[in-house]
């Protein structure tokens, strides 16, 4: 079945290609006459795409709020909607691992860029075994998340060349909010006695926000959500909490409650309360409409849930 739709795949994209060379091309990628359709797996990268592109794009993210990017497939759909894309952004880094393939193949035809593989490599976190050769949770670091914004502009600049001003007078703005936004973490993550400093949730997305701001991270699960958390994994991290007396552990929006309840559960049995602190945005952003839905709004809530729950206000 894999294999069929693959060839279906195939001989669609094959069937795109042959329409826009017999049309030459050029009317087809005229972007005075209609917008570039940008599409991307993961909303923080949409996000990126239309605060550079504005009017002169259409965005659309595969993933939607919940969605796990880990464990994500492409549905007909999606496969339709990369067919039509001018360009497709994805993170990469072994973050959508199950659409892997589809990506490579369609990189074959038009621009299809992954960001995470854009950013400098020498900041990047190494996987933690051996099939993740780096974390690929690149935008829990927003200095890291803006060589990536970066890439999203150098993208556009270079399918629609014409506009060059405009998506580097729009890109600088975004910049210089995001380089607001990362003072404002560091501001507030600061504001955390250091012996506090603890950040425990469901799987280690957040390694990257750790190293940046400060923090010492523990996930229950690995980075990626593929492996369950096992019995041990969460016997060892109750004792860590009830011994250190950490006050909060954190659910996230994108993966299942159930581990982090198992884990408060059995600090309790070690006669210690932990509180759920919130619920995170990991891999996922907010519903689209509110502030959650943007890069910026999910982090600010992300940094103001776990200050607040770490310092007791
Ligand atoms: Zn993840």
């Amino acid at each position: 079945m894999r294999y069929l739709k693959t060839a279906i795949l195939l001989l669609f994209s094959l069937t795109l290609f042959a329409c826009s060379d017999a049309t030459g091309g050029t009317a087809d990628t005229n972007f005075d006459e209609r917008p570039i359709r940008v599409v991307t797996t993961i909303a923080q990268i949409a996000d990126a795409g239309e605060n550079i592109g504005g009017e002169h794009v259409v965005v659309e993210s595969l993933m939607g709020p919940g969605s796990d990017p880990h464990l994500y497939a492409a549905t007909e759909s999606d496969t339709n909607r990369l067919s039509q894309a001018d360009i497709i952004f994805y993170n990469g880094l072994d973050l959508e691992a199950r659409m892997e393939r589809v990506l490579r193949q369609l990189g074959q035809q038009k621009p299809v860029v992954a960001v995470g593989e854009r950013v400098a490599q020498a900041r990047l976190l190494d996987g933690e075994d051996e099939d993740e050769e780096f974390d690929p949770h690149i935008w829990f670091d927003v200095q890291l998340w803006m060589q990536a914004v970066e890439a999203v502009r150098d993208t556009l600049i270079e399918v629609n060349p014409e506009r060059t001003a405009v998506y580097e007078a729009n890109a600088a703005a975004y910049l210089a909010e995001l380089a607001a936004l990362h003072a404002y973490v560091e501001a507030e993550i600061g504001r955390i006695p250091p012996d506090r400093r603890v950040l425990i949730t469901a799987h280690d997305a957040f390694r990257y926000f750790g190293r940046a701001y400060g923090l010492e991270v523990l996930g229950l699960q690995g980075i990626s959500t593929e492996a369950e958390a096992g019995t041990a994994d969460v016997q060892a991290l109750a004792n860590f909490i009830a011994e250190n007396q950490i006050p909060a552990i954190f659910i996230e929006t994108s993966v299942p409650d159930r581990n982090i309840e198992a884990l408060q559960a059995a600090v309790a049995s070690r006669g210690f309360q932990v509180e759920i602190g919130g619920e995170l945005f990991s891999d996922a952003m907010g519903t689209p409409g509110t502030p959650e839905g943007t890069y910026i709004g999910m982090v600010r809530h992300n940094v103001d849930t776990i200050v607040g729950a770490l310092l007791g206000e």
